[in-house]
């Protein structure tokens, strides 16, 4: 016969009863509704132990030990336990302490038993409801948060007022494409995992990490660690076991950074870092780009960009201006390379405002093959006018090379004009990673067996050392203009470095053109260092096609220069 009446039951799981999605509350309702059932069921303490192992919600598990009650004059030591098993593989151990010197009756412990079972019923319940709320914004690839749990977590800074004192960050790993080429996929999505576990560790709680999928992270950091996570996220390793062979893997990132100003919106400081690290992939100026507010109106100038070009180029809106390269030993024009200017409402945009953006959007592979084509009707052109042509290099993008018809769209272009494939001469920039380098490789074949010429323009500044490059059957390497920035210079290392390419390309049967030579220092130190052309403003800047023309016809050499 049960000791307690219906009404004080009912009154009992009508507190510790409803909607609770935090353990922390059913803790706090369950020691709340507990003293008056324990002074009817003379308890003297009541205590529960949870145990759950690790889990994407609970990174390091749970080990949780709570005390609902305690009577102000002590308990009996030997108590009443109750374990329930939990479906995740966990166990929850309800004990319940007599009164002093009190011994429970059968009546009484049956009722024990039955609040105990209940207690686990409605606090699995809760703990079912707690992990739901979690999945809502957690990402379950690697238990950082998803990007609502990010947007709320930035909901309560701002509403509390301290939103202005962290700082939001962007961050996409850098050679993430590569490793997951090397290690495999399986392997890769480890990495991913515990590289979100290390900066999960690192961040305080008042900081968050979210990963909104892929590669990529976001994270609020407190304004005064911002240096000291960049320093964290510079460079992370992993021992990876692939094909039996253990190995260490380097994770660098890039990022975007925005220092929260007072009163700013979530989606403003959202946006400004996504900015910065579109900038900070995009331009080559460093992996770390702090917003500035001039950034967002090149995005918009950017997004402008993307929704005039195919209109401007119908409208052919794209000139073609070439810019001579020399024989550094006759000073002679020994060919040139094509260089785009889009001419919009009577003004010159430059390609370093419009590439960028075209090539993040892929349709800078159509501006390739119509400038290739206008190079081709020029040619065509200079040849029915009598004139004696150069061979002309033209800039094709890397996105290309994932294209199989690359090779065979810019043989249909030149044959379509009917000119010797010898006069062209595509210029790629260096490979960054092996599966960039196998589609070159195999794309320079198949213009070596048509008779185009290739070249590697930028050489220097890419991933791809000498000693890949010796297999690549290319016929021109283009010297990076930073390489040639400080000859001249007391420091002599740049020209050792220059003078060892330059032997070991020419070793190679390849030449190399110096790009960006604006003096006759440089020029005279190149020519020493055997290397055979240069282009740069010391000879010519890129020229309009009817300028060229000029260069063409007469003379066809640069005397008085050096
Ligand atoms: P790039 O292929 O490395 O071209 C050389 C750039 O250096 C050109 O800039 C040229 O004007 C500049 N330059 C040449 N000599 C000198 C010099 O002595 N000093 C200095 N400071 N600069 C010099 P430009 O024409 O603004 O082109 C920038 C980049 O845009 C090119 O770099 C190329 O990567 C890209 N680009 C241009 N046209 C095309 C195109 O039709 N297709 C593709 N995919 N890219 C293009
Ligand atoms: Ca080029
Ligand atoms: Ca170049």
């Amino acid at each position: 016969m049960s000791k307690i009446c219906s009404e004080l039951y009912r009154d009992f799981f009508y507190k510790i009863n409803g909607m609770t999605f935090e353990m922390d509350e059913f803790i706090s309702k369950v020691s709340g509704a507990m003293p008056e059932i324990a002074q009817v069921l003379e308890i003297g303490c009541c205590a529960e132990t949870f145990i759950a192992p690790e889990n994407p919600f609970n990174l390091n598990g749970i080990n949780q030990s709570v005390t609902f009650y305690k009577h102000p004059e002590g308990y009996d030591e030997h108590p009443e336990t109750f374990v329930f098993h939990t479906g995740e593989g966990g166990s929850l151990s309800i004990s319940f302490y007599p009164k002093k010197g009190h011994i429970w009756n059968e009546a009484e412990l049956s009722d024990i038993s039955f609040i105990a079972e209940n207690l686990f019923i409605i606090g699995g319940r809760v703990q079912m409801l707690s992990v739901l709320k979690k999945v809502s914004i957690t990402d379950i690839g690697t238990g950082a948060s998803n990007m609502s749990g990010l947007g709320m977590h930035a909901e309560q800074l701002l509403e509390s007022g301290a939103f202005k004192d962290y700082a939001v960050f962007f961050i996409n790993l850098k050679n993430f494409k590569f490793i997951n080429q090397s290690v495999g996929e399986r392997k890769a999505d480890f990495i991913i995992r515990d590289y979100a576990k290390k900066l999960l560790n690192y961040i305080n709680d008042d900081e968050k990490l979210a990963r909104p999928g892929g590669d990529n992270f976001c994270a609020i950091i407190k304004k005064e660690r911002v240096d000291d996570f960049l320093e964290f996220i510079s460079g992370i390793s992993f021992e990876v076991e692939a094909a039996g062979e253990k190995r260490i893997v380097n994770v660098n990132s890039r990022a975007g950074v925005y220092m929260v100003n007072e009163g700013d919106p979530i989606v403003v400081a959202f946006n400004a870092a996504s900015t910065a690290l579109n900038i900070a992939k995009t331009s080559g100026r460093g992996d770390v780009i702090r917003f500035k507010a001039d950034m967002l109106d090149k995005t918009i100038k950017a997004n402008e960009i993307s929704s005039v070009f195919p209109d401007a180029l119908i409208r052919e809106e794209f000139a073609v201006y070439y810019q001579p390269k020399v024989g550094l030993s006759d000073n002679s024009l020994c060919g040139c390379e094509a260089l785009t200017r889009w001419i919009r409402n009577g003004k010159i945009i430059s390609p370093a405002d419009f590439i960028p953006v075209l090539e993040r959007e892929g349709t800078i592979c159509r501006l390739d093959f119509y400038v290739l084509d206008k190079v081709c009707a020029d040619i065509k052109r200079w040849l029915d006018m009598g004139l004696v042509p150069v061979r002309v290099s033209t800039n094709f993008s890397k996105l290309h090379l994932h294209n199989e018809d690359f090779a065979d769209r810019i043989i249909g272009i030149i044959n379509k004009h009917g000119i010797d494939p010898s006069l062209i001469e595509v210029e790629l920039t260096e490979s960054s990673g092996y599966e960039d380098y196998e589609a070159l490789a195999e794309f320079v074949r198949k213009m070596k067996s048509y008779g185009v010429s290739t070249s590697i323009d930028d050489f220097g500044t890419g991933y791809s050392s000498l000693n890949l490059l010796k297999d690549l059957d290319v016929d021109i390497i283009k010297l990076d203009k930073s390489f040639l920035d400080n000859l001249g210079d007391e420091k002599k290392s740049d020209e050792v470095v220059i003078r060892h390419i330059v032997n070991m390309v020419n070793e190679l049967d390849m030449k190399v053109v110096a790009e960006g030579v604006e003096t006759n220092v440089q020029a005279d130190l190149l020519e020493n260092f055997s290397c055979s052309m240069a282009q740069g403003y010391l000879f010519d800047k890129p020229l309009p096609c009817s300028e060229f023309e000029k260069r063409l016809r007469s003379g066809r050499v640069y005397q008085g220069v050096r």
